[in-house]
């Protein structure tokens, strides 16, 4: 029976028709060698953010299930595309939409999670001895409304395929080489890693590292699916991501990450008494704004600043719910920043080491670089800096942990 390899292209991979010929070409490659091949691709690169845009010039209000409707459709291009593309070269290609090889999710619109996949219509194609090529990002509800799973949510797609396919490989394709130790177009000397565990890769992820999306590494660690991400530019090995690197010792930073999509909202002259955070932070969850980081001061007036972080999208959001309901509970302004950072430096090692915290922090402060809010986890810390100091500080701190050759 031929192995099955699950490819996946990003969108800066299929941005332009050269791209898209290079892709078929490398997918055509993998045909040859005898492998089933199933192919994920994302829109053409910056298409999904032109639709939003589009979509903001009708509306600053869309209904989430038009939406899912409008960005899908970037994704429908890609895939007819390729196709065309692959069959230039001479080799039979079928494209599908998500809905058409039953990716079936809940109805949580432009965030819904895949319930089922159905493969019975991919295995058939393959078995016709054809490649196949899945739009990534999307699926259908049981009663056929398009969703679509998050942005970057075609890593998602192929990680799931993989994962319901048996594929003996997941590849991720994308515009640099693998998993660095940071973001290389920020820090030109970060290294790229042979391999990193789940667990990192997530919290990576989940701090902002955009390379991977951090749901699709959640289902690839439940399920064991290794990946290899890789460039669609060059023939080198990528990276592994896996669920344990052997090491002697565990190495304290992995990897540091950038989030600039968040900003700081600052309640200022909140009655200091019980009853009074909870009230507030129940009235933002109700309009279904994400609080992140929180920090209360100390109060020595009986009233005290509260300020978090929310996602900059959920502002609107976060400015209509607080216009009326901070007088209500008798606050003073709000205050609201945008141009702030969020840097974090993550590693498995920092569960079994002390003082990492304190070497962050006195690297920033040598750095003039002032702390605002700080939060931390089993292993990772996370500081809250202006925006204008973001590069500066990642550069610092790659190069006080020495993140090269580990
Ligand atoms: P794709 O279009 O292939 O999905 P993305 O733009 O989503 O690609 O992700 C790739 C980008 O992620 C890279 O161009 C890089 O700038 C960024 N990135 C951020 N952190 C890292 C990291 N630690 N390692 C590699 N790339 C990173
Ligand atoms: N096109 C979608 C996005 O830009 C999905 C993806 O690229 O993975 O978020
Ligand atoms: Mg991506």
């Amino acid at each position: 029976m031929k192995k099955i390899i699950v490819q996946k292209f990003g969108g800066s991979s299929v941005a332009n028709v050269e791209c898209i010929k290079r892709v078929a070409k490398r997918v055509v490659e993998y045909k040859k060698k005898g492998f089933h091949v199933v192919v994920v691709v994302s829109a053409l690169g910056g298409t999904t953010d032109e639709l939003i845009e589009l979509s903001n010039c009708i509306t600053d209000n869309p209904s989430d299930r038009e939406m899912d409707m409008l960005l899908s459709t970037g994704e429908q291009i890609s895939v007819a595309l390729l196709a065309m593309a692959i069959h230039s070269f001479g080799f039979e290609a079928i494209s599908f939409t998500g809905a058409q090889v039953g990716i079936i999710t809940d109805k949580s619109h432009t965030k819904a999670r895949i319930l089922e996949i159905n493969t019975i219509r991919i295995k058939q194609e393959l078995d016709s001895d054809r490649i196949v090529i899945v739009a990534g990002f999307q699926g259908v509800t049981l009663d056929q409304h398009i969703t679509t799973l998050g942005r970057g949510g075609s890593d998602l797609t192929a990680v799931a395929l993989a994962k319901q396919l048996k594929a003996s490989e997941c590849e991720i394709y994308t515009d640099v080489k693998g998993i660095y130790t940071t973001d290389p177009r920020i820090e030109p000397k970060a290294v790229k890693l042979d391999e990193i565990t789940y667990d990192e890769m997530l919290e990576m992820a989940s701090l902002g590292a955009q390379v991977m999306q951090a749901r699709s590494i959640e289902v690839a660690k439940k399920f064991d699916v290794p990946i290899h991400v890789r460039s669609s530019f060059e023939k080198d090995t990528g990276t592994m991501i896996i669920r344990e690197v052997k090491r002697m010792e565990d190495v304290v930073v992995r990897g540091i990450t950038l989030n600039n999509q968040e900003a700081k909202v600052t309640v200022c002259d909140v009655p200091d008494k019980p009853g009074v955070a909870a009230r507030l932070f129940k009235k933002l969850s109700f309009n279904g704004i994400n609080v992140d980081m929180i920090v209360q001061n100390v109060s020595h007036t009986r009233r005290t600043d509260i300020s978090f972080t929310v996602k900059k999208t959920d502002i609107p959001k976060t400015k209509n719910t607080l216009r009326k309901f901070a007088k209500s509970i008798d606050t003073g302004e709000v205050v609201y920043d945008l141009d702030i950072a969020r840097i974090s430096i993550v590693g498995v090692g920092m569960k079994s080491h002390h003082g990492v915290a304190a070497d962050m922090f006195d690297s920033l402060a040598k750095n003039k670089i002032n702390i605002e809010m700080i939060s931390t986890s089993d292993i990772s810390i996370s500081c809250i800096i202006s925006k204008k100091s973001a590069n500066k500080a990642i550069r610092a701190l790659h190069k006080k942990f020495q993140l090269i050759n580990n």
